[in-house]
Protein backbone atom coordinates (compact mmCIF):
# COMPACT_ATOMS: atom_id res chain seq x y z
CA UNK A 1 0.00 0.00 0.00
CA UNK A 2 1.45 3.63 -0.90
CA UNK A 3 1.86 4.90 2.94
CA UNK A 4 3.58 7.83 3.04
CA UNK A 5 7.67 6.99 3.16
CA UNK A 6 8.11 8.65 6.73
CA UNK A 7 6.29 6.12 8.36
CA UNK A 8 8.93 3.20 7.74
CA UNK A 9 11.47 5.11 9.81
CA UNK A 10 8.61 5.51 12.94
CA UNK A 11 7.10 3.43 15.59
CA UNK A 12 3.70 3.43 16.92
CA UNK A 13 2.97 4.69 20.48
CA UNK A 14 4.94 2.51 23.38
CA UNK A 15 2.76 2.09 26.28
CA UNK A 16 4.19 0.69 29.53
CA UNK A 17 3.94 -2.45 31.31
CA UNK A 18 0.31 -2.17 32.57
CA UNK A 19 0.07 -2.92 36.17
CA UNK A 20 -2.11 -5.81 35.79
CA UNK A 21 0.62 -7.22 33.41
CA UNK A 22 3.73 -6.65 36.08
CA UNK A 23 1.64 -8.38 38.93
CA UNK A 24 1.30 -11.47 37.06
CA UNK A 25 4.99 -11.58 35.41
CA UNK A 26 6.84 -10.98 38.63
CA UNK A 27 3.93 -12.81 40.86
CA UNK A 28 3.28 -9.34 43.19
CA UNK A 29 -0.01 -8.07 44.33
CA UNK A 30 0.72 -4.96 44.74
CA UNK A 31 2.16 -2.93 41.86
CA UNK A 32 2.58 1.16 42.11
CA UNK A 33 2.76 3.29 38.89
CA UNK A 34 4.86 6.12 38.80
CA UNK A 35 5.12 6.32 35.15
CA UNK A 36 2.65 9.03 32.98
CA UNK A 37 2.28 11.48 35.42
CA UNK A 38 -1.14 11.09 36.43
CA UNK A 39 -2.77 12.22 39.54
CA UNK A 40 -2.34 9.67 42.62
CA UNK A 41 -4.89 11.58 44.23
CA UNK A 42 -7.79 10.50 41.55
CA UNK A 43 -10.05 13.82 40.59
CA UNK A 44 -12.48 16.13 41.96
CA UNK A 45 -15.07 14.13 44.19
CA UNK A 46 -17.57 16.33 42.53
CA UNK A 47 -16.93 14.51 39.59
CA UNK A 48 -17.04 11.36 40.62
CA UNK A 49 -20.50 12.25 42.49
CA UNK A 50 -21.80 13.19 39.23
CA UNK A 51 -20.91 9.84 37.97
CA UNK A 52 -23.16 8.21 40.10
CA UNK A 53 -26.28 9.97 39.26
CA UNK A 54 -26.07 10.93 35.66
CA UNK A 55 -28.37 9.44 33.14
CA UNK A 56 -26.62 10.52 29.93
CA UNK A 57 -28.23 10.94 26.34
CA UNK A 58 -25.82 8.85 24.72
CA UNK A 59 -28.19 8.60 21.41
CA UNK A 60 -27.00 12.49 20.70
CA UNK A 61 -24.51 13.50 18.99
CA UNK A 62 -21.92 15.87 21.44
CA UNK A 63 -21.93 19.55 21.19
CA UNK A 64 -19.66 20.44 18.76
CA UNK A 65 -18.68 23.53 19.88
CA UNK A 66 -18.42 22.46 23.39
CA UNK A 67 -20.31 25.66 24.56
CA UNK A 68 -20.78 25.20 28.13
CA UNK A 69 -17.24 23.72 28.75
CA UNK A 70 -15.82 26.79 26.65
CA UNK A 71 -18.17 29.05 29.02
CA UNK A 72 -16.69 27.87 32.44
CA UNK A 73 -13.18 27.55 31.34
CA UNK A 74 -13.41 31.80 29.75
CA UNK A 75 -15.13 32.68 33.03
CA UNK A 76 -12.49 30.95 35.02
CA UNK A 77 -9.49 32.38 32.89
CA UNK A 78 -10.71 35.84 31.97
CA UNK A 79 -10.22 35.07 28.39
CA UNK A 80 -13.37 35.12 25.94
CA UNK A 81 -14.98 31.70 24.56
CA UNK A 82 -13.61 32.24 21.04
CA UNK A 83 -10.60 32.16 22.39
CA UNK A 84 -10.20 28.27 23.12
CA UNK A 85 -10.76 25.38 21.26
CA UNK A 86 -11.16 22.14 22.76
CA UNK A 87 -8.84 18.82 22.09
CA UNK A 88 -9.44 15.25 22.78
CA UNK A 89 -6.37 15.63 25.16
CA UNK A 90 -4.12 18.11 24.67
CA UNK A 91 -2.15 15.73 22.08
CA UNK A 92 -4.67 16.23 19.78
CA UNK A 93 -4.21 19.74 19.36
CA UNK A 94 -0.56 19.08 18.74
CA UNK A 95 -1.91 16.52 15.71
CA UNK A 96 -4.39 19.61 14.85
CA UNK A 97 -1.73 22.36 14.61
CA UNK A 98 0.57 20.01 12.94
CA UNK A 99 -1.93 19.20 10.39
CA UNK A 100 -2.91 22.41 9.71
CA UNK A 101 0.34 24.36 9.35
CA UNK A 102 2.52 21.83 8.35
CA UNK A 103 4.05 20.24 4.81
CA UNK A 104 6.97 18.93 2.93
CA UNK A 105 8.11 22.42 2.18
CA UNK A 106 7.73 24.19 6.28
CA UNK A 107 10.16 23.68 9.38
CA UNK A 108 9.89 23.58 13.03
CA UNK A 109 11.44 23.82 15.93
CA UNK A 110 11.64 22.35 19.24
CA UNK A 111 13.98 21.98 22.29
CA UNK A 112 15.72 18.49 22.82
CA UNK A 113 15.04 16.49 24.86
CA UNK A 114 10.47 17.39 25.32
CA UNK A 115 7.72 16.18 24.89
CA UNK A 116 8.41 13.58 21.50
CA UNK A 117 4.93 15.23 20.00
CA UNK A 118 6.39 17.98 18.50
CA UNK A 119 8.94 16.32 16.04
CA UNK A 120 6.23 13.03 16.06
CA UNK A 121 3.62 14.96 14.11
CA UNK A 122 5.79 17.47 12.21
CA UNK A 123 7.25 13.89 10.82
CA UNK A 124 3.89 12.83 9.76
CA UNK A 125 3.25 15.79 7.77
CA UNK A 126 6.72 15.24 5.87
CA UNK A 127 8.06 18.42 7.63
CA UNK A 128 11.40 19.21 8.36
CA UNK A 129 12.70 20.27 12.43
CA UNK A 130 15.44 21.48 14.21
CA UNK A 131 16.02 20.13 18.15
CA UNK A 132 17.84 22.38 19.89
CA UNK A 133 19.65 20.97 22.81
CA UNK A 134 18.88 21.91 26.10
CA UNK A 135 21.73 23.64 27.45
CA UNK A 136 22.17 23.25 31.09
CA UNK A 137 18.84 22.09 31.52
CA UNK A 138 17.29 25.13 29.97
CA UNK A 139 16.23 26.18 26.72
CA UNK A 140 18.94 27.98 24.91
CA UNK A 141 17.08 31.13 22.96
CA UNK A 142 20.13 31.75 21.33
CA UNK A 143 20.40 28.86 19.20
CA UNK A 144 16.55 29.15 18.89
CA UNK A 145 16.47 32.28 16.99
CA UNK A 146 19.80 31.06 15.51
CA UNK A 147 17.87 27.99 13.85
CA UNK A 148 14.91 29.94 12.61
CA UNK A 149 14.73 29.61 8.76
CA UNK A 150 12.45 31.47 5.94
CA UNK A 151 10.00 28.13 6.69
CA UNK A 152 10.13 28.58 10.01
CA UNK A 153 6.19 27.46 11.46
CA UNK A 154 6.23 26.75 14.37
CA UNK A 155 8.65 26.82 17.86
CA UNK A 156 7.29 24.48 20.42
CA UNK A 157 8.35 25.30 23.81
CA UNK A 158 7.16 22.94 26.52
CA UNK A 159 6.98 24.49 29.86
CA UNK A 160 7.43 23.09 32.41
CA UNK A 161 9.28 20.88 30.14
CA UNK A 162 8.55 17.22 30.14
CA UNK A 163 10.86 15.51 31.07
CA UNK A 164 13.29 17.52 32.88
CA UNK A 165 10.27 18.93 34.83
CA UNK A 166 11.99 22.63 35.21
CA UNK A 167 9.75 25.33 34.23
CA UNK A 168 11.30 28.29 31.89
CA UNK A 169 12.06 31.60 33.48
CA UNK A 170 8.87 34.20 32.55
CA UNK A 171 10.90 37.06 31.76
CA UNK A 172 13.57 35.37 29.93
CA UNK A 173 10.66 33.41 27.88
CA UNK A 174 8.89 36.72 27.15
CA UNK A 175 11.97 38.19 26.15
CA UNK A 176 12.40 35.27 23.33
CA UNK A 177 8.74 35.61 22.12
CA UNK A 178 9.41 38.89 21.56
CA UNK A 179 12.71 38.54 19.69
CA UNK A 180 10.82 35.77 16.98
CA UNK A 181 9.02 37.27 13.54
CA UNK A 182 5.62 37.47 14.55
CA UNK A 183 4.62 35.40 11.63
CA UNK A 184 5.89 31.89 13.63
CA UNK A 185 3.44 30.58 15.64
CA UNK A 186 4.92 29.87 19.14
CA UNK A 187 2.74 26.81 21.17
CA UNK A 188 3.42 27.16 24.76
CA UNK A 189 2.59 23.58 25.93
CA UNK A 190 1.80 23.85 29.64
CA UNK A 191 0.47 20.32 30.54
CA UNK A 192 1.78 20.93 34.43
CA UNK A 193 0.88 24.70 34.37
CA UNK A 194 -1.37 24.01 37.78
CA UNK A 195 1.55 22.36 39.51
CA UNK A 196 3.98 25.75 39.31
CA UNK A 197 5.08 26.65 42.36
CA UNK A 198 7.70 28.95 41.30
CA UNK A 199 7.01 32.91 42.83
CA UNK A 200 8.10 34.58 39.80
CA UNK A 201 6.18 32.74 37.40
CA UNK A 202 4.39 34.80 35.34
CA UNK A 203 1.02 33.35 33.91
CA UNK A 204 1.27 33.02 29.86
CA UNK A 205 -2.16 34.26 29.34
CA UNK A 206 -1.28 37.43 30.70
CA UNK A 207 1.20 37.51 27.08
CA UNK A 208 -2.11 37.03 24.85
CA UNK A 209 -2.98 40.44 23.90
CA UNK A 210 0.53 41.20 23.66
CA UNK A 211 1.74 38.70 20.75
CA UNK A 212 -1.29 37.46 18.53
CA UNK A 213 1.39 34.29 17.67
CA UNK A 214 1.45 32.49 20.81
CA UNK A 215 -0.91 29.48 21.64
CA UNK A 216 -1.22 28.16 25.12
CA UNK A 217 -2.37 24.09 25.58
CA UNK A 218 -3.35 23.26 28.85
CA UNK A 219 -4.95 19.77 29.86
CA UNK A 220 -7.32 17.98 32.23
CA UNK A 221 -5.06 15.12 32.46
CA UNK A 222 -2.77 15.99 34.58
CA UNK A 223 -3.34 17.77 38.09
CA UNK A 224 -6.88 17.87 37.32
CA UNK A 225 -6.47 13.88 37.58
CA UNK A 226 -8.94 12.48 34.11
CA UNK A 227 -6.55 11.56 32.00
CA UNK A 228 -8.90 9.11 30.94
CA UNK A 229 -11.85 11.64 29.54
CA UNK A 230 -9.42 13.01 26.66
CA UNK A 231 -9.39 16.55 27.34
CA UNK A 232 -7.15 19.39 26.58
CA UNK A 233 -7.61 23.49 25.51
CA UNK A 234 -5.70 25.70 23.38
CA UNK A 235 -6.00 29.46 23.78
CA UNK A 236 -5.02 31.90 21.42
CA UNK A 237 -6.00 35.02 19.03
CA UNK A 238 -9.84 33.82 17.92
CA UNK A 239 -8.67 34.36 14.13
CA UNK A 240 -6.12 31.39 14.59
CA UNK A 241 -8.83 29.47 16.79
CA UNK A 242 -11.26 29.73 14.19
CA UNK A 243 -8.30 28.20 11.39
CA UNK A 244 -7.41 25.21 13.73
CA UNK A 245 -11.55 24.52 14.24
CA UNK A 246 -11.31 23.77 10.36
CA UNK A 247 -9.38 21.00 10.62
CA UNK A 248 -10.79 19.53 14.05
CA UNK A 249 -13.06 16.63 14.11
CA UNK A 250 -16.43 18.59 15.09
CA UNK A 251 -17.51 15.69 17.57
CA UNK A 252 -13.96 15.11 18.90
CA UNK A 253 -15.06 14.91 22.67
CA UNK A 254 -17.56 13.09 24.39
CA UNK A 255 -20.82 14.86 25.99
CA UNK A 256 -19.44 12.85 29.05
CA UNK A 257 -15.91 14.37 28.57
CA UNK A 258 -17.27 17.88 28.40
CA UNK A 259 -19.27 17.39 31.58
CA UNK A 260 -16.93 16.34 33.63
CA UNK A 261 -14.32 18.55 32.51
CA UNK A 262 -16.56 21.61 33.44
CA UNK A 263 -17.05 20.07 36.88
CA UNK A 264 -13.64 19.74 37.55
CA UNK A 265 -12.96 23.28 36.94
CA UNK A 266 -15.81 24.32 38.97
CA UNK A 267 -14.07 22.37 41.96
CA UNK A 268 -11.19 24.32 42.96
CA UNK A 269 -10.19 22.67 46.45
CA UNK A 270 -9.80 19.52 44.90
CA UNK A 271 -7.26 21.07 42.15
CA UNK A 272 -5.63 22.88 45.26
CA UNK A 273 -5.55 20.21 47.36
CA UNK A 274 -3.49 18.12 44.51
CA UNK A 275 -0.89 20.82 44.15
CA UNK A 276 -0.05 21.19 47.80
CA UNK A 277 -0.02 17.34 48.50
CA UNK A 278 2.15 17.20 45.37
CA UNK A 279 4.38 19.71 46.25
CA UNK A 280 4.92 18.43 49.72
CA UNK A 281 6.01 14.93 48.69
CA UNK A 282 8.05 16.70 46.07
CA UNK A 283 10.16 17.98 48.77
CA UNK A 284 10.88 14.60 49.59
CA UNK A 285 12.40 13.29 46.99
CA UNK A 286 15.09 16.26 46.72
CA UNK A 287 15.92 15.50 50.10
CA UNK A 288 16.13 11.55 49.09
CA UNK A 289 18.60 12.69 46.19
CA UNK A 290 20.72 14.96 48.69
CA UNK A 291 21.27 11.83 51.36
CA UNK A 292 22.09 9.57 48.53
CA UNK A 293 23.96 12.11 46.38
CA UNK A 294 21.91 11.90 43.61
CA UNK A 295 21.51 14.15 40.74
CA UNK A 296 17.51 15.40 40.56
CA UNK A 297 15.95 18.43 38.36
CA UNK A 298 14.53 21.31 40.03
CA UNK A 299 10.60 20.31 39.35
CA UNK A 300 7.45 22.09 39.09
CA UNK A 301 5.32 19.54 37.83
CA UNK A 302 4.43 15.92 39.38
CA UNK A 303 7.29 14.46 38.33
CA UNK A 304 11.49 14.87 38.80
CA UNK A 305 13.83 13.18 36.85
CA UNK A 306 16.43 11.32 38.98
CA UNK A 307 20.09 9.93 38.40
CA UNK A 308 20.00 6.08 38.11
CA UNK A 309 23.27 6.04 39.07
CA UNK A 310 23.68 2.53 36.33
CA UNK A 311 22.07 1.83 33.04
CA UNK A 312 18.40 3.19 33.23
CA UNK A 313 16.58 0.64 31.47
CA UNK A 314 18.02 -1.79 34.08
CA UNK A 315 17.35 0.23 37.06
CA UNK A 316 13.69 0.05 35.92
CA UNK A 317 13.56 -3.51 35.55
CA UNK A 318 15.10 -4.50 38.77
CA UNK A 319 12.09 -1.33 40.23
CA UNK A 320 9.83 -2.96 38.38
CA UNK A 321 10.36 -6.16 40.30
CA UNK A 322 9.75 -4.82 43.70
CA UNK A 323 6.07 -3.70 42.06
CA UNK A 324 6.82 -0.02 41.02
CA UNK A 325 6.93 0.96 37.44
CA UNK A 326 8.90 4.27 36.60
CA UNK A 327 9.92 5.72 33.14
CA UNK A 328 13.69 4.94 32.26
CA UNK A 329 15.33 7.73 30.85
CA UNK A 330 16.96 6.22 28.23
CA UNK A 331 13.81 6.55 26.36
CA UNK A 332 13.34 10.14 27.09
CA UNK A 333 16.66 11.27 25.59
CA UNK A 334 17.65 11.31 29.03
CA UNK A 335 20.42 8.20 29.61
CA UNK A 336 21.37 7.47 33.29
CA UNK A 337 17.83 9.09 34.40
CA UNK A 338 14.97 8.29 35.37
CA UNK A 339 11.38 9.87 35.57
CA UNK A 340 9.38 8.99 38.28
CA UNK A 341 5.39 10.16 38.87
CA UNK A 342 5.35 12.15 42.58
CA UNK A 343 3.26 9.82 44.21
CA UNK A 344 1.04 9.82 47.68
CA UNK A 345 3.08 9.32 50.45
CA UNK A 346 2.70 5.78 50.74
CA UNK A 347 3.80 5.19 46.89
CA UNK A 348 6.76 7.24 47.64
CA UNK A 349 7.76 5.65 50.47
CA UNK A 350 7.53 2.07 48.53
CA UNK A 351 9.70 3.77 45.50
CA UNK A 352 12.75 5.37 47.87
CA UNK A 353 12.59 1.95 49.71
CA UNK A 354 13.07 -0.01 46.65
CA UNK A 355 15.69 2.30 44.97
CA UNK A 356 17.42 2.44 48.20
CA UNK A 357 18.09 -1.08 47.87
CA UNK A 358 19.21 -1.07 44.32
CA UNK A 359 21.77 1.69 45.12
C1 LIG B 1 0.97 14.59 29.29
C2 LIG B 1 1.40 15.65 28.32
C3 LIG B 1 0.60 16.03 27.23
C4 LIG B 1 -0.59 15.23 26.80
O1 LIG B 1 -1.69 15.53 27.47
P1 LIG B 1 -3.11 14.98 27.00
O2 LIG B 1 -3.96 16.16 27.25
O3 LIG B 1 -3.39 13.82 27.89
O4 LIG B 1 -3.06 14.60 25.56
C5 LIG B 1 1.00 17.07 26.44
N1 LIG B 1 2.17 17.70 26.66
C6 LIG B 1 2.98 17.35 27.66
C7 LIG B 1 4.25 18.06 27.87
C8 LIG B 1 2.63 16.30 28.53
O5 LIG B 1 3.47 15.91 29.50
Amino acid sequence: MPYKKVLDTMQPYKPGKPIEETKKEYGLTEVIKLASNENPYGYSPKVAEWLRSEAQLLQLYPDANATTLKETLANKNGIAPEQLIIGNGSDELISIISRSMLDETKHVLMATPTFPQYVHNAKVEGATFTEIPLKDGHHDYEEFLQAIQDNTSIIWICNPNNPTGNVLNSAELEAFIEEVPSDILIVLDEAYFEYIMAEDHVDSLEWLPKYENILILRTFSKAYGLASIRVGYGIGHPSMIEQFNKVRNPFNNNTMAHTIAKIAVEDEEFLQKSRKLNAEQRERFYTFAKEQGLNIYPSETNFVLIETKRDANELADELMKRGVIVRSGNLLGTPGYMRVTIGTEQQNDQFFEAFKQLL
